[in-house]
């Protein structure tokens, strides 16, 4: 995943993602994305439903991509332990 630069007029944050399912990729705004942040790298994804084929789509989230998801305003849900 990666993320385009917002215009300067610091309009919502919109990231490009694909679908793993239905090989198509698109962006997507914050608000279509979640995150979720577990005790280690396994347990910390991120997730959204396909616009092209509507499969949930659950993809592993390394350090820079919840980096770039958190300061982009997408909802983030800590789990425990
Ligand atoms: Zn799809």
């Amino acid at each position: 995943m990666t993320a385009t630069c917002p215009p300067p007029a610091a309009g919502p944050a919109v990231f490009r993602a694909g679908c793993p399912h239905c090989r198509t990729s698109f962006e997507l705004g914050a608000d279509a994305l979640r995150l979720a942040i577990g005790g280690s790298a396994r347990t910390t994804f991120y997730s959204f439903t396909c616009p092209g084929c509507g499969e949930a789509v659950r993809k592993p989230a390394g350090e820079r991509i919840v980096e770039l998801l958190t300061v982009g305003g997408v909802r983030t849900m800590r789990l425990e332990g």
